[in-house]
């Protein structure tokens, strides 16, 4: 039998983001304790993988989310840029490490092989996604399915397929709450997002703090309103979304 791939323990669970969560640098890599120098993270601390992705223009890798941010395609990473005048964009992405162990790429793509030919449950993978410089949003925690090569401009490229695993599935009502209310947020695109981080000037919409913001639909989803505009989104501390929501309720 599949023994399930737990989650690390953490003492202050309260202190781990929500999906749709809006987080600072800094404060990631409290959560993560780790610096996040790289954008793949294979057990990070020995614990679960963590990847951070970016679909803003101008981003080093070409990822990309479907079905409403339920599916993710995350692009591996090149060779380290070196002195040298060779351009990391020109040459294949490794596999392995010029000592000959495995890269991050390798190890991902070996997890997802080994889930494959059913000899392990998939890894789980904590997915961040960039909105501006410094400023971030928590995905959620994604299933690695799969993992292949392909081309890309004349080069190998790697690609692993995420699916999102759904967190409070089979838990007591009041967590199916909250897992409805991440879904709203999951499904506004990234440019929907970065415009309204800039209109309301990365603060909540009401009281104005600064702190455990996400982003909040004024008409909600289930009632109709649109992700799709930044006109039914607006950013709100979780003080005042929960306020709101008891209104709504
Ligand atoms: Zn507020």
């Amino acid at each position: 039998m599949k023994t399930q791939n737990l989650l690390p323990v953490r003492k202050d669970l309260s202190k781990m983001p929500k999906v749709g969560d809006i987080i600072e640098y800094d404060t990631m890599c409290r959560v993560e304790n780790s610096k996040l120098q790289r954008g793949m993270n294979f057990r990070l601390n020995n614990s679960t993988s963590v990847v951070l992705m970016s679909t803003v223009h101008g981003a080093p890798y070409q990822d990309s989310i479907q079905n409403e941010g339920r599916i993710l395609i995350y692009e591996g990473h090149d060779v380290p840029r070196r002195n040298g005048n060779i351009d990391p964009k020109k040459l294949d992405q490794p596999m392995f490490t010029e000592s000959g162990s495995l890269t991050e790429n390798g190890k991902f793509f070996n997890a997802a092989q080994k889930y494959k030919n059913s000899k392990r449950s998939p890894e789980l993978i904590r997915v961040y996604e960039k909105l501006k410089p410094g400023i971030w949003v928590y995905n959620g925690i994604f299933r690695l399915t799969s993992a292949w090569t392909e081309k890309s401009e004349e080069r190998m490229v790697f690609k692993f397929r995420l699916e999102l695993l759904d967190e409070y599935k089979n838990d007591n009502k009041q967590k199916n709450i909250k897992t409805d209310f991440s879904r709203f947020s999951r499904r506004i695109p990234t440019s929907v997002k970065v415009e309204v981080w800039n209109r309301d000037k990365g603060r909540c919409a009401i009281c104005g703090s600064e702190n455990d913001l996400h982003f909040d639909h004024i008409i909600p989803y289930s009632k109709g309103g649109s992700s799709t505009t930044a006109k039914n989104v607006q950013i709100l501390c979780s003080k005042c979304n929960y306020s709101k929501n008891d209104k709504i309720m």
